[in-house]
């Protein structure tokens, strides 16, 4: 344990001080001369080293320009360092141009006096001067000449700096600071204060809440009206009470560094931050202390960050800002709270009159947080509800089993952030997954488990979601044994269960992240399941209606509404594309006789045999149906009358074979088919069927078992 704490330590002394340690090296290796062009031992390794040190200080400068520079001192100050030595590099790499180069340093040192504070800029100023020095005592440059330079460095820094800093500059640089700032500022701002992720609210189950409905205006809305205010009492207070500066600061919200959030000021040396956590004064109120009052600050006091001068301050207070949250819990995170600064240039107690308004200051900007978390909370809750509405009403407008699944997959998508979504139905001893998708989900569909196998299974028994906490760690069985998914970090089935009754199925959804599934996800995730139980169940009674009503029980084939329907279509569709169809109706020989001799049940039995024949004949896009009783008809689509009779003796010869039993007898069928073709035969449904029909009763009286079209007989009628 020691050794590790040990290890810890030096790996964090390395991270925070190694590139400083990089810079220092490049201050020697430029002062005794690698660098520059006529130098006989310039090496590899002085290119090396070069080479780090370019890569380095771009890499501050991205990071500096991300703002992802943590604020504490070694990172300030190292790019400064790098960039010196950077220059200097320059510098001695410019061999004869060395006079020239020498504005490539000096405009350098004027940069980082002007927009670094002192506590900064001074290491740089040192490692050039070290660097200058060096060059003197290694004999490179005059003692003259290192005067003649810092001379030059000082002037130009100075005369730079006295124009940056004057009055009219300053204002202009801050006005277009604090503009800017103002912009990207808004959410991260939300975030600081907590007002973001200030609760699980419903709509943080969403995904891509962003697109739904501009969640960036609904977090400007609300930030506004809190700075809005803000400002306007700080403002208040600071006319009030005749203040030199009435400022807030925040941490961020991982609480690395402190912001300065809104301030009403009468100076203008204004250091907008971030400043390291706890830097100055408000490092006492790291402690348990809610409040410090200085009456009377000695003269050079730089307690405030947000001062870059070290102006006369009177006297100040900071008081903490403590949200209702932590004041009602008594547990105050100190590096989450905010912190009121005021101060003057009056040298004088505060009195208790001055010291209250203050406090109630500090309160009323808690409250106005706490105002700004219940309207946000409000806008999204709407939201939320907003959007669950569009996926149930999608739901509720389709009728098809098929359009259910799709309508919940889509709903169950535009809810949560799934990876995985599979609908499981109950069907007798088993449950089968009657549609997936995501990850994991091809093959999937169509799949039999046994009735208790998996989670799913078992969700289906107990009528109760699983797993408790939605959490998946790769191992338990989703389905069955060999649906295990490991890179599922989040897992819930739901049952799909119609009010209180038994489970009708279950719903499966699954996410690679973690966590995924909390309490508010899971509710929607319920809402949804009752109403796909509902509509499932809904869309199965329609589908058996519609089932019952085309199809006839005893044989299974169309009945006979169907085959006039489906007579009318293709009709229709051979007469648009000029077409053929062939018609061919069918009757059982001495059927009266079967179900005389064997009875009425076994007869039913013959009928059923002959349709599976039937059925198992004619291609796809033909259509057999039952035209009623013991009559069969069969609509043959693009086929003539030779296709028609092709077709009509395979399944004369196909019934002749068949051989059914009954009592030890071996009972024989035969069929009578007459037929008629479109166009040939006729034009009309009605006369292709009576066509037809007379071919039949010719067939029969032509002795049974046997075909006859209605162009051979037509000749004769
Ligand atoms: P044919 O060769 O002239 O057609 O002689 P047939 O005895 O088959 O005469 P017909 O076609 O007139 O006989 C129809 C018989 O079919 C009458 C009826 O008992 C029987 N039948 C009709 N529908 C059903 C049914 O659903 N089940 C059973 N078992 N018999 C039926
Ligand atoms: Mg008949
Ligand atoms: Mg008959």
């Amino acid at each position: 344990m020691k050794h590790r704490s040990f290890k810890d330590k030096v790996m964090k002394f390395a991270r925070t001080w190694h590139l400083i340690a990089l810079a220092a090296l490049g201050v020697f290796a430029v002062g005794t001369g690698a660098f520059d062009l006529n130098f006989a031992v310039r090496s590899w390794y002085v290119l090396i080293l070069g080479a780090f040190i370019v890569v380095a200080g771009l890499l501050d400068i991205i990071h500096r320009l991300k703002g992802s520079l943590p604020a504490h001192f070694s990172a300030q100050i190292q790019g400064p360092l790098l960039w010196t030595v950077m220059a200097w590099m320059l510098l001695r790499m410019s061999g004869p141009y060395y006079k020239y180069a020498i504005i490539i340093p000096a405009g350098f040192i004027t940069w980082i006096i002007t927009t670094y504070p002192p506590k900064i800029f001074i290491f740089p100023v040192l490692f050039a001067f070290i660097i200058e020095a060096s060059l003197t005592i290694s004999g490179r440059q005059p003692v003259v000449e290192l005067a003649v330079n810092m001379l030059l460095y000082g002037l130009a820094a100075i005369f730079l700096a006295l124009f940056v800093r004057s009055d009219a500059y300053r204002k202009k640089l801050l006005n277009s600071i604090k503009k800017a700032k103002k912009k990207s500022d808004a959410q991260e701002y939300a975030k600081d204060l907590g007002i973001i992720s200030s609760g699980p609210f419903i709509l943080e189950a969403l995904p891509e809440f962003e697109t739904i409905e501009n969640k960036e205006q609904l977090d400007a809305f609300t930030i506004k009206t809190i700075t809005d205010s803000f400002d306007l009492q700080l403002d208040l207070i600071r006319r009030s009470l005749n203040l030199t500066t009435v400022a807030v600061l925040w941490p961020d919200s991982q609480g690395r560094e402190l912001r300065l959030r809104n301030i009403s000021t009468i100076r203008k040396d204004i250091q907008p931050g971030p400043y390291a956590i706890g830097s100055g004064i408000t490092g006492v109120l790291l402690s348990d202390r809610k409040e410090i009052t200085l009456a009377s600050v000695k003269a050079g006091f730089s307690g405030l960050p947000y001062y870059n001068k070290k102006e006369e301050v009177g006297s100040l207070v900071a008081i903490k800002i403590i949200d209702d949250l932590q004041r009602e819990s008594s547990r105050v995170d100190k590096k989450k709270s905010g912190i009121l600064c005021v101060d003057r240039t009056e040298k004088s107690d505060w009195n208790e009159s001055e010291l209250t308004i203050l406090r109630l200051l500090s309160k009323k900007l808690s409250l106005d947080i706490n105002m700004g978390k219940h309207l946000y909370a409000i806008n999204r809750e709407k939201n939320a509800f907003q959007r669950v509405c569009v996926g149930l009403r999608e739901l509720n407008s389709v009728m098809g089993l098929q359009s259910v699944f799709d309508a919940t997959i889509k709903a169950v998508k535009t809810l949560v952030q799934a990876d995985f979504i599979a609908i499981s139905l109950l069907q007798g001893e088993h449950h089968s997954i009657v549609r997936a998708e995501g990850l994991y989900a091809e093959n999937l569909t169509g799949m039999e488990f046994s009735k208790n196998e998996g989670i799913v299974g078992q969700v289906m028994k107990i009528n109760h979601r699983l797993p408790a906490g939605a959490e998946y760690r790769g191992s338990a069985p989703i389905f069955s044994k060999e649906q295990r998914f490991p890179n599922f970090g989040s897992l819930i089935v739901l049952p799909l269960q119609k009010e209180e009754g038994d489970s009708i199925g279950a719903l499966t959804v699954a996410a690679r992240k973690p966590g995924v599934f909390t309490g508010h996800r899971r509710d929607i995730l319920e809402l949804i399941a009752a109403q796909v139980a509902i509509k499932i169940d809904l869309a199965q009674v329609h589908e058996q209606i519609n089932k019952i009503a085309k199809i006839d029980e005893l044989t299974n084939l169309a009945n006979h509404r169907t085959f006039q329907h489906a007579f009318d279509v293709m009709l229709n569709r051979a007469q648009r594309r000029s077409g053929r169809l062939c018609l061919i109706m069918c009757d059982i020989d001495y059927f009266k006789r079967i179900n005389d001799t064997y009875g009425h049940p076994f007869g039913d039995q013959v009928l059923k045999a002959i349709a599976d024949a039937l059925a198992g004949t004619v291609r796809t896009v033909d259509l057999a149906a039952r035209y009623g009783g013991e009559e069969f008809a069969i609509i043959l689509e693009d086929s003539d009358e030779y296709g028609g009779m092709e077709m009509a003796e395979r399944i004369r010869s196909k019934i002749e074979a068949l051989s059914l039993h009954k009592n030890n007898d071996t009972i024989n069928i035969t069929i009578s088919l007459g037929l008629a073709a479109f166009p040939n035969d006729g034009e009309k449904k009605s006369l292709l069927i009576d066509h037809a029909d007379q071919a039949l009763y010719k067939a029969k009286a032509g002795g049974r078992n046997c075909i006859k079209a209605w162009s051979e007989i037509a000749i004769f009628t």
